[in-house]
């Protein structure tokens, strides 16, 4: 039997919840961290997980880290997230997601759903025809919302200039290099801002297509998927997987940086420290990757433009000084200090792991 409650990634979450669909099959699990700040916002995650321990596992970091992502960008949100267990590529319908829909309906907005890895913006206009509790639609132009990935990648990319400015004292990036790990909705938005600015750009990607299309709009040169973590530049921007930064893959690193928008880069805490005795300055994930959520909530509310979401992106780097800062005074992993600044503002104590 799983043990939900003693695991530890379930941290005090609130809620739990396994949906089951007869007519569709759909097999999905909500799960809200915190409402502490205001409704749990996450996206809905389609993925076709080896066993439902870890679609829970899962779901339980994702939504954790939804909290910390939405309490750290001032956003009026808790944190949630969904899965659906099954295959983006062969098991999606209309009916899936009307009923994954219905599903997120009976949460009365406790929950509010949007896209992930493997769903898009299609899917939620479908989840949107049965309830009102999910954000990331089609919009007009000039209003706030519409795909999250270039407002991700705007984050990111004044992210990576926080960094370059704290770690190597540079206010430009002409000539810095930059491998990028991934350049799908965010990664290749990210190359074309960093391209513009004079960066070097490296990139890979397990579709040769996505890494051949930025080395002819950026200048980019390819790199191989199995090495790019271990390119010697001065950024490396994991944009694909989580879980990246590991013991096996931290000590082989030859960055100075690493930021990112990919979600839970660090393997364990433990992770953290390793870059930091490195000298690596890590951005953490989910302060520099905010950009999207930023967008998804000012387009929940409604009344929002594109003009006062971007104003809202430019605070992001101005965050992370705070964290690199904070960091360095108290010598703490970057990590560590987010996190207490997240559990700070979402009134938990620090997060004690259960044995
Ligand atoms: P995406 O699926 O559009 O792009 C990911 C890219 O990574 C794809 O091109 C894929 O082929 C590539 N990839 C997969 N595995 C790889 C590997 N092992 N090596 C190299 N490339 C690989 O996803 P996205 O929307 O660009 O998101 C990227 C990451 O950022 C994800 O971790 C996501 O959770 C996170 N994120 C995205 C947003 C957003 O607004 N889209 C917001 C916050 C965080």
């Amino acid at each position: 039997m799983m043990e939900i409650y003693e695991m530890r990634e379930f941290d005090g979450h609130e809620l739990v919840v396994f949906g089951h669909d007869a007519n569709t099959g759909l097999r999905a699990i909500v799960a809200v961290h915190s409402t502490a700040l205001g409704p749990a916002a996450g996206g809905c995650r389609m993925w076709p997980y080896a066993s439902t321990t870890a679609a829970v596992v899962d779901v339980l970091r994702l939504s954790r880290g939804m909290s910390y992502k939405n309490a750290m960008a001032s956003l009026p949100f808790g944190g949630g997230k969904a899965v659906i267990i099954g295959d983006a590529r062969k098991a999606k319908t209309p009916e899936l997601f009307e009923a994954f829909g219905r599903f997120v309906d009976s949460f009365g907005g406790r929950y509010i759903t949007a896209e992930d890895v493997g769903t898009t913006t299609a899917d939620m206009e479908t989840v949107a025809r049965v309830t009102s509790y999910v954000s990331g639609l089609g919009r007009e132009p000039g209003e706030a919302g519409g795909d999250p990935g270039p407002k991700t990648a705007l984050g990111v990319y004044l992210g990576i200039k926080a960094a370059v400015k704290f770690r190597l004292g540079r206010s430009d990036l002409t000539g810095i290099s930059v491998a990028v790990q991934g350049v799908g909705g965010v990664g290749y938005h990210l190359c074309r801002l960093l391209a513009t600015e004079g960066a070097r750009l490296r990139v890979a990607d397990v579709r040769p297509a996505a890494a051949e299309r930025a080395c002819d709009e950026f200048k980019a040169v390819t790199v191989p998927v199995e090495s790019v973590l271990s390119e010697d530049v001065d950024v490396l921007a994991p944009c694909a997987l989580g879980a990246i930064l590991n013991a096996e893959s931290t000590p082989r690193l030859r960055t100075r940086i690493v930021a990112g928008a990919a979600n839970n880069q660090l393997g364990e805490d433990k992770d953290g420290q390793t870059l930091q005795l490195a000298r690596v300055l890590y951005a953490p994930d989910y302060v520099i990757n905010a950009g999207g959520i930023i967008s998804v909530a000012r387009e929940y509310y409604g009344g929002g433009t594109e003009a006062q979401v971007t104003a809202e992106i430019h605070e992001i780097p101005g965050r992370l000084t705070e964290i690199f800062e904070r960091a360095r005074r108290e010598n703490r992993t970057t990590n560590a200090v987010a996190d207490q600044m997240a559990r700070e503002r979402i009134g938990r104590s620090a997060h004690k792991m259960v044995a």
